[in-house]
């Protein structure tokens, strides 16, 4: 017997956008953009599959607890997640960028990052920064943030950030720097335990659409009659 209801944890914009394409290869349009729309749960061209739209920040959490049978989060956020609980089958490619240290254009990073010395880190992903900073053996204080990182260093809140970086653009038009590359990071496909086995008939093939579509593989016109989820 087919479950009741499949539900998708997404969050807006780039993710968003990234990932019509991708629903699209699993034959599933949404009904609406969240961009111009208010509501939280969107209906698809399935009966039975709906998004929830939420925080990119709270996307496992959502997962992890069943709320959503399956989400796409940045690697960013999974790792400063932890992960637990969620099955991460795929990287998507969707969303890339890199997680930076950045500085003051001009400051002496290598200076200030030496043995012995203290760095004001300012951040949205504290476990990330503390862990490469631990790595490197660097003394440093994490300031937490939530957003605008950028202006940290600006205004003396911190001698660098972690952040992520895309074009590089929003660096250069607060005069930082980029110093030292973490990561990179992609979204990735995170899909709840219980669900995956639960509702294997329903996931499993749109894990394989989704994966079809990053390798670039063409969809064949037998998938857009196969809609076991409806
Ligand atoms: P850019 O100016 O293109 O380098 O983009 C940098 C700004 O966009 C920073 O504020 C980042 O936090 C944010 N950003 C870049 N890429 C991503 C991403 N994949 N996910 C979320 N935020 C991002």
């Amino acid at each position: 017997m087919m479950p009741e209801q499949l539900t998708i944890a997404l969050s807006k914009g780039r993710i968003f956008d990234e990932t019509l394409p991708l629903l699209a290869a699993a034959g599933i349009t949404p009904a609406e953009d969240p961009e111009h729309s208010r509501k939280l749960i969107i209906g698809t061209n399935r009966p039975n599959v709906r998004l929830v739209i939420v925080r990119a920040t709270d996307v496992p959490t959502y997962v992890q607890y069943g709320a959503a049978d399956f989400g796409i989060a940045g690697k960013d956020v999974l790792t400063e997640h932890g992960g637990d609980g969620l099955y991460q089958p795929l990287d998507l490619q969707i969303a890339q960028c890199r997680m930076m240290v950045a500085v003051r254009q001009g400051f002496d990073y290598e200076q200030a990052s030496r043995p012995g010395r203290r760095l004001r880190v300012a951040t949205k992903y504290p476990d990330i920064a503390a862990a490469h900073f631990a790595a490197k053996g660097v003394h440093v204080d994490i300031i937490k943030l939530y957003g605008s990182m950028e202006l940290a260093p600006l205004v003396g809140l911190s001698d660098a950030i972690v952040d992520l970086v895309s074009t590089g653009g929003t660096l250069k038009a607060n005069r930082l720097e980029a110093v030292e590359h973490i990561a990179d990071i992609s979204s990735r496909l995170v899909v709840n335990q219980a669900a995956l086995k639960t509702k294997y008939e329903w996931i499993e093939p749109i894990i394989q659409a989704f994966a079809r579509a990053v390798s670039g593989e063409a969809v064949s016109g037998k998938e857009d009659h196969e809609h076991p989820a409806d």
